[in-house]
C-alpha cells in the first residue's frame, strides 16, 4: 500500500545572503562522485554553487549526531529561488523512487515534465546518474554530488546533480535533488574533427552555368586541415577551395575532385605535392568520399612518414652494423642489410627467403653467457647458423616496427664470435695448463671434490695417482726447453690414452702430473693401472729425433682406505711419490700410514731445526787430510754438527736435507764459512780448511759474497779456502753455477769436487771446470781389495786427474791394506778414520801437534793409530 504523496511544499522566497564570488575550480572536481565535508566544502566554495552552498550549510547545520536533517525543516519553507532548480525524491521500499516534486527550472534542465513521475521515466544518462547518486547518498549519509552529459543537436551540454539525503515524517525516504546545467556547452562535431591530426574537410560544389564544377566551398575544415594548407580554420571556412590553395595546388586538385564527382566510387584517394610556402613542399595523400553533392576530404601528411621511411632506409641499408626486419607474425625476412648479408655470407634474394628461425640454431642460455659476459642489457645471446654453416656467436637487440601497416620486429646483430672465442680461450686457459692442455690444479680440486661427493653419495671408490718424471730436469737443462716441452706433451698424451672416460688426467705444475682413477677401488686395480702408466711412460721418446726414456714415480691413495678427505687424499699420495721417488725410477707406491708419521716427524723436526738455527745449536767438527807426498798434515775438512739439547750430537746426514728442502741451508752455510775461517786463522799457515758448500747454496749470488766475507772478517788468506762441492752443483743450472764457481776461483779460492764416482759421475764434469782436487768417494776405497774394479776406477780417476793438474783425495781410508793401495795408485792427499775420525775443536791443537810432523812418520804413525 502507498502512502499518500506529501503536500507539495510551501516555498518561501528567501534568497539568503550571497556569498562573494570566488575564482571558479576546475570542473573536473566534479567529474567523480564524491561525499562527506571535503566535497561540501568544496561545493561551498565554487561560485555557480553560491545558492547551492547555502543549502548545504542548512543541510549540514540541520544534521544531527544521530539523523539527517528533516524535510520538513529543510524542504519546507526555506528554499527561495532555489525552489525553481529542485526536486524532491521519495523511495518507497522495492519501489522505482519517484518525483515528487519538480521546480519549472530542473524540468527545463532535464528537458521533461516530470511532476510526480518515476525515475525510470527519466531519459537513461539521468536515470542512471541520478540513482547512482541516491545510492552514494543513501549508503554515505551525505550529499552526493555528480555530473551528467547529454546531446542536443551535436551540442554536449553537461548538468551537475547535487543529492542530499533527508529524513521525514513520512513513510519512505526522501532526498532533494538539485540540477543546474552549466553555462559552456561543446560542439561535439568539431571536438571530434579537431581530436585528430589528420586533416578533415567538407566540400560544396560551386557549379558553372554549364553544370560543370567550377570551384569548391569548404563548409567545414579542421585544424589539421587548415595546418596542412598553411593557414587558419578562421580564414578558410565558408571560402572558395580556389582561395585557399595555392594555383598549382588548386589546379592538381580540382582534376582529382572532377574526378570523384563523376566518378560511381564512393571513396577513392590520391596523392599531392603542395607547396605551402615557395620553399616548403608537403606531401598529401587524400581521401575523398562522396555524399550527394557534398565531398569529405581527409588529408594525411605522407611528407612526414615518407621522410621518417627514408632516414630509416639510410640508417638501415648502410648501416656498419649488422640488421634485418622480420615480421611479427610469422619472424619471415621483410628487409635485410648490406652488412647482415656479409656477415651471414648470403644473397640478397636467398636471404629474402629466410626467416628468423632459419638463422637461429639455439639461445645461449643465461648462465653460459655469465661466464661469457658479453651481454649487454637488452639483448640475447645467440647461436646463428650464416650460409656455409659455420656457427656465430651473436647478439640480438630486437625493436617493435611497423613496416608499412605489417607489425614487425629490428633486429640488430652483434657478432660476437671472436670475443666469445677470445673469452673461451682465457676461461680455458684459467683451467687448464696452456702447454698439455690438461686441466690444472684448479680444475683437478674440483674434480677431486666432485669424486669424495660420488664417494659419499653412491659410494664410488677412487683412487689419486700423483705422477713424478724422473730426470726431467736433465732433459730440460742438457735439450733445452722445447725438449722438456715435447716430453711433457708426449707424457700428457699418453696419460690421457690411458685414462677412462671417467678418469681426470691433470697437470698439477713442472713435470708433476696427477689422476683420479674412477672406480678404481683396490689396490690390485690401483697396482695394475700403475704399472701401465709406467710402462706406457717408459716407452722410448723421440724428442727432436732424438730417443729419450721417461721415468717416472707415482704414489697412490685410495678412497676409501687411505683418505677421508680432499687435502688427505691430494697429501697421501704426495708422500707415498715422495718415497716412490727416493725408491729407485719407475716405481709406484701405496700410502701407509708409516709415511705419515714420518712426515709429522720431518715437520716437528723443521721447527726444531728452526729453533736451532737462531739459538745456534751447531758446532763444527774437524777432520785431518794428510799429504801422501810429505806424509804430514794437510789440513782440515769442516764438518758441521747439531749440538741438540735432548738427542746429543745429530750427524749432518740427518739435518742437512731438511735444512736444503726448507731453504735453512744457507744461513747455516755462512755460518759455517765464517766459524771454518776464523778457526783456521788459528792454526799453522800452511794448512788449508775444507769447507762443504751445498748446491742449493749455488741458487742466487749469496755464495760469493759469503766466501769474501768470510775470508775478508777472518783475513784468511783465500789460498788456505779450499771449497768443496759435489756433482749436483755441475748438473743444476749448469752455467749459472759454473759462473760462480769462476768467481770463486777469482777470488783464489780452490774448489774440489766432492763424492767422485757417486752419481752421475760423469768424467766430462772434469773438463767442464778447472777443479783443484777430486775427492775419490769413500764407496770405492770400501771396496778396494775385495773388488778389482773399484781399483780401476780409483786408477782412472788419479790418472785423468793429475794429468789435468788436479790433487786427489781419497776418503773413507779405513785400514792400511787401503792405504796401501791407495799410495801405490798415487793419491795426493788421504783422509779416514786410519788417521782420525772428525774430532771437535778442543782437540785440533793436539791433531796439529801430533800430525803436523815430517812425511817418514806418516807411515809410523797411521800403523800406531791404527
Ligand atoms: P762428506 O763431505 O763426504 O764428509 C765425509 C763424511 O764421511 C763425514 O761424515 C765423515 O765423518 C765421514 N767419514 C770420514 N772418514 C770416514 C771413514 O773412514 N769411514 C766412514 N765410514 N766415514 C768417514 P759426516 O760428518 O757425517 O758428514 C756427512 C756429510 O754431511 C758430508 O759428507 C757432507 O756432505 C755433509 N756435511 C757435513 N758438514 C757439512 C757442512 O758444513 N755443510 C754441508 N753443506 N754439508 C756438510
Ligand atoms: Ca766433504
Ligand atoms: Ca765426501
Amino acid at each position: 500500500m502507498r502512502t499518500p504523496n506529501p503536500p507539495a511544499p510551501d516555498i518561501l522566497t528567501d534568497g539568503g545572503p550571497e556569498k562573494p564570488a570566488e575564482p571558479t575550480r576546475p570542473s573536473a572536481v566534479l567529474a567523480d562522485a564524491r561525499t562527506g565535508d571535503d566535497a561540501i566544502e568544496e561545493l561551498e566554495q565554487r561560485t555557480e554553487f553560491n545558492d547551492v552552498g547555502i543549502l548545504l550549510h542548512k543541510w549540514k547545520a540541520a544534521r544531527t549526531l544521530r539523523s539527517l536533517p528533516l524535510y520538513e525543516d529543510l524542504v519546507l519553507g526555506s528554499l527561495g529561488k532555489l525552489a525553481d532548480e529542485i526536486a524532491v525524491i521519495r523511495c518507497l521500499d522495492n519501489d522505482d523512487p519517484f518525483i515528487v516534486r519538480a521546480g519549472d527550472t530542473f524540468e527545463t534542465v532535464i528537458q521533461r515534465d516530470c511532476h510526480l513521475t518515476p525515475l525510470s521515466s527519466l531519459p537513461v544518462n539521468y536515470q542512471y546518474t541520478i540513482s547512482s547518486a541516491l545510492d552514494q547518498a543513501r549508503s554515505a549519509g551525505e550529499p552526493s554530488l555528480r555530473l551528467c552529459q547529454s546531446t542536443v543537436e551535436g551540442m554536449v551540454s553537461t548538468v551537475e546533480l547535487v543529492v542530499l539525503p533527508l529524513s521525514s515524517q513520512w513513510e519512505g525516504e526522501f532526498f532533494l535533488l538539485f540540477a543546474r546545467a552549466r553555462s559552456e556547452q561543446v560542439d561535439l562535431a568539431s571536438l571530434l574533427i579537431n581530436s585528430t591530426r589528420e586533416g578533415i574537410l567538407a566540400l560544396s560544389v560551386l557549379e558553372e552555368a554549364n553544370g560543370l564544377p567550377l570551384d569548391f566551398m569548404i563548409l567545414s575544415i579542421n585544424d589539421g586541415a587548415a595546418k596542412l594548407l598553411g593557414s587558419t580554420v578562421e580564414k578558410l571556412r565558408m571560402s572558395r577551395l580556389s582561395k585557399a590553395l595555392t594555383r598549382t595546388g588548386f589546379r592538381r586538385s580540382m582534376h582529382a575532385l572532377h574526378r570523384a564527382m563523376r566518378s560511381s566510387e564512393h571513396h577513392q584517394s590520391f596523392t599531392f605535392e603542395y607547396d605551402v610556402t615557395e620553399d616548403y613542399t608537403v606531401s598529401i595523400k587524400a581521401g575523398i568520399s562522396r555524399a550527394g553533392e557534398l565531398l569529405t576530404v581527409t588529408l594525411i601528411d605522407v611528407g612526414e612518414l615518407r621522410a621518417r621511411e627514408a632516414l630509416f632506409r639510410s640508417m638501415f641499408d648502410g648501416n656498419p652494423v649488422p640488421m634485418i626486419v622480420v615480421a611479427q607474425e610469422d619472424a619471415q625476412t621483410l628487409r635485410v642489410n648490406d652488412a647482415a648479408l656479409r656477415l651471414f655470407g648470403y644473397g640478397s634474394e636467398e636471404f629474402m627467403r629466410l626467416g628468423l628461425h632459419d638463422l637461429r640454431l639455439a639461445e645461449v642460455s643465461d648462465g653460459e653467457v655469465e661466464e661469457t659476459a658479453t651481454l649487454q642489457a637488452g639483448g640475447s645471446c645467440w647461436i646463428h647458423k650464416a650460409a656455409g654453416g659455420a656457427m656465430l656467436n651473436v647478439v640480438e637487440y630486437e625493436r617493435d616496427i611497423t613496416v608499412g601497416d605489417v607489425p614487425a620486429t629490428l633486429i640488430t646483430i652483434v657478432d660476437v664470435t671472436e670475443r666469445t672465442r677470445a673469452e673461451e680461450q682465457i676461461t680455458f686457459l684459467a683451467h687448464h695448463d696452456p702447454l698439455t692442455r690438461l686441466p690444472n690444479r684448479t680444475v683437478f680440486t674440483q674434480a677431486l671434490e666432485k669424486a669424495f661427493a660420488d664417494f659419499a653419495r653412491s659410494e664410488t671408490a677412487f683412487s689419486v695417482l700423483t705422477i713424478d718424471l724422473d730426470g726431467f730436469k736433465l732433459i730440460n737443462d742438457t735439450q733445452g726447453h722445447d725438449a722438456g716441452d715435447l716430453v711433457l706433451t708426449e707424457v700428457a698424451s699418453r696419460l690421457l690414452a690411458l685414462a677412462g672416460a671417467d678418469d681426470t688426467v691433470a697437470r698439477l705444475g713442472g713435470d708433476e702430473f696427477a689422476m683420479i682413477l674412477s672406480g678404481c677401488g683396490t689396490r690390485e686395480d690401483a697396482s695394475k693401472r700403475a704399472d701401465r702408466i709406467l710402462s706406457a711412460l717408459d716407452r722410448i721418446h723421440n724428442i727432436n729425433g732424438r730417443d729419450a726414456k721417461i721415468e717416472a714415480s707415482i704414489g697412490i691413495a685410495m678412497v676409501p682406505g687411505d683418505a677421508e678427505e680432499l687435502e688427505q687424499s691430494l697429501k697421501f699420495s704426495d708422500l707415498a711419490l715422495y718415497r716412490a721417488k727416493k725408491d729407485t725410477g719407475s716405481a709406484y707406491r701405496f700410502f701407509e700410514t708409516e709415511m705419515d708419521r714420518v712426515e709429522s716427524e720431518r715437520r716437528s723436526l723443521e721447527v726444531e731445526l728452526r729453533r736451532a738455527v737462531i739459538e745456534s745449536e751447531f758446532e763444527l767438527h774437524y777432520q785431518p787430510i794428510m799429504s801422501v807426498k810429505t806424509g804430514r798434515l794437510r789440513g782440515f775438512e769442516v764438518l758441521i754438527r747439531w749440538r741438540h739439547p735432548s738427542r746429543g750430537l745429530v750427524p749432518p746426514g740427518d739435518f742437512i736435507p731438511l735444512a736444503e728442502e726448507v731453504g735453512l741451508i744457507e744461513q747455516m752455510g755462512e755460518w759455517v764459512l765464517a766459524e771454518a775461517c776464523r778457526q783456521a786463522m788459528h792454526w799453522p799457515e800452511q794448512l788449508i780448511v775444507a769447507v762443504n758448500v751445498s748446491a742449493q747454496q749455488f741458487g742466487g749470488d749469496r755464495l760469493v759474497g759469503a766466501v769474501k766475507r768470510a775470508l775478508e772478517e777472518s783475513g784468511l788468506a783465500a789460498e788456505r779456502l779450499e771449497i768443496e762441492i759435489t756433482e749436483s752443483v755441475l748438473l743444476n743450472d749448469t752455467q749459472d753455477n759454473i759462473e760462480v764457481l769462476q768467481q770463486l776461483r777469482a777470488l783464489n779460492a780452490r774448489i774440489a769436487l766432492d763424492d767422485f764416482g757417486t752419481g752421475y759421475s760423469s768424467m766430462g764434469y772434469l773438463a767442464k771446470f778447472p777443479f783443484n782436487r777430486i775427492k775419490i768417494d769413500r764407496s770405492f776405497v770400501r771396496d778396494i781389495g775385495d773388488n778389482k774394479s773399484s781399483q780401476a776406477v780409483v786408477r782412472a780417476i788419479v790418472s785423468l786427474g793429475s794429468s789435468l793438474g788436479m790433487d786427489i783425495t781419497a776418503e773413507g781410508v779405513e785400514n792400511s791394506e787401503q792405504l796401501e793401495v791407495l799410495i801405490s795408485e798415487n793419491c795426493s792427499d788421504l783422509q779416514g778414520y786410519l788417521f782420525s775420525p772428525p774430532i771437535p775443536q778442543q782437540d785440533v791443537n793436539t791433531v796439529i801437534d801430533t800430525f803436523y810432523a815430517p812425511a817418514s812418520q806418516l807411515r809410523a804413525d797411521a800403523e800406531k793409530v791404527a
